[in-house]
């Protein structure tokens, strides 16, 4: 008898569910949608291929797309940012004590905490809010293995100077580059700095596939070894002997991943549009100071600023004030990491860090992405300008 392939009918409950449109406030970040009818000839090839996951044809065109497109020669994508630095902390068995910031988002030392190393917090740097490399060599004890470094809204960290300490003292270094999508210096991707870089393409971020990440590899060996991490330590078909994670992303969202990189030139461009006018209109308020990072081809992912004490309210205030007009400005980050519960009592939180607590005083990031009309954009300045 030959069986022939046929739909099941839908039970009629199934039709019910129906989610409806919400209205929000401007919020800080969007993600970009590409036109729905641009994606359904891929999910058309996904439902015939029936290839759902485990390195399908999408993600392994998008793995090559991305290297392409960032200038990098081995990318391993994965299911979220936070997974993939846990995932790159023990590719380089990392253990004992890692030195990182404070001024991060969570997921950082999160996943520190996670691969069963213990953060240890140094200062920043005002120009650029990233770990300095002074408080760095500062830090260093016979238990430390690695340094996780953040480029914090994409500004580059002082990455020679990371290297040379790295190599000085024999420590691995991992670049949390969650925030650093096509940022370049002198057109090298500052991907390809440290032991490996872990990005992120969370739906708030400059480039999303919904969830997911990646992990930046140096040569085709690690890139391996981060591949097998990622489908739980299976090499061919015989398990490892490390237990790993399941960290693998799907075919629905590379095929997304696919569509918003044919996008995603335009994106950055419009972002760089609403940074210029937000700097020319910002300069000559008092008391808000915006960060001038020269030399570097940003992504405009976020527009920071500081309010400082000229200002006429301190930054919560303001915040404050934008959220009760609609538009969600945010205090990235505050709190510290090193003052949150789980983190505070740990010895390196015991230490003044001044100028990172100075700037998480401070901080707010006004609201930049692309959908962002420019009314809004003159409504933001006109709520800081005049309050
Ligand atoms: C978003 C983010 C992460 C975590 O990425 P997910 O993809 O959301 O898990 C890690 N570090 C920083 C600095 C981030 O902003």
């Amino acid at each position: 008898m030959k069986l022939t392939e046929t739909t099941p009918a839908m039970p009629a409950l199934a039709r019910l569910p129906q989610v409806a449109p919400v209205e929000r406030p401007t919020p800080v970040t969007q993600p970009f949608m590409p036109p729905l009818g641009e994606y359904l000839p891929y999910l058309e090839t996904i439902w015939s291929n029936r290839w759902l996951t485990n390195s399908g044809p999408y993600h392994q065109e998008l793995e090559r797309a991305l290297e392409q497109h960032l200038g990098v020669e081995h990318i391993s994508l994965m299911s979220n940012g936070t997974v993939a630095l846990w995932t790159a902390l023990q590719a380089l068995k990392v253990s004992g004590e890692v030195i990182t910031t404070p001024f991060t988002f969570v997921a950082t030392a999160h996943a520190l905490r996670l691969a069963g190393a213990t953060p240890v917090f140094v200062d920043i740097d005002e120009q650029d809010c990233n770990i300095a490399p002074a408080g760095i060599e500062a830090a260093i004890t016979e238990r430390t293995s690695a340094i996780l470094p953040v480029h914090c809204f994409g500004h580059p960290c002082e990455v020679d100077a990371i290297t040379r300490i790295a190599e000085i003292n024999d420590l691995r270094v991992v670049y949390d580059a969650a925030h650093a999508f096509g940022v370049q210096v002198d057109g090298q991707s500052i991907l390809r700095h440290g032991d490996l870089s872990v990005l992120s393409f969370h739906a708030t971020k400059v480039f999303n596939t919904f969830e997911g990440g990646a992990i930046v590899s140096p040569d085709g060996r690690t890139k391996a070894r981060i591949d097998r991490l990622r489908n739980f330590g299976f090499h061919g078909d015989t398990i490892m002997a490390t237990a790993s994670i399941n960290g693998k992303l799907n075919e629905l969202q590379s095929a997304f991943g696919l569509l918003q990189l044919r996008y995603i030139d335009g994106l950055i461009a419009r972002r760089a549009q609403i940074s210029r006018r937000y700097h020319a209109a910002l300069a000559d308020i008092q008391g808000i100071a915006p960060f001038r990072v020269e030399g570097v081809t940003l992504n405009h992912s976020y527009f920071p600023i500081l309010v400082t004490d000229e200002y006429p309210v301190p930054a919560d205030a303001l915040c404050a004030r934008l959220t009760s007009a609609g538009i969600l400005a945010r205090r990235y980050f505050h709190p510290l990491i090193c003052d949150m519960p789980g983190y505070r009592d740990l010895p390196s939180a015991q230490q003044p860090l001044p100028v990172a607590r100075r700037i998480a005083r401070q901080i707010l990031c006004l609201p930049i992405h692309p959908n962002l009309s420019d009314t809004l954009v003159e409504r933001t300045i006109d709520i800081l300008a005049n309050g």
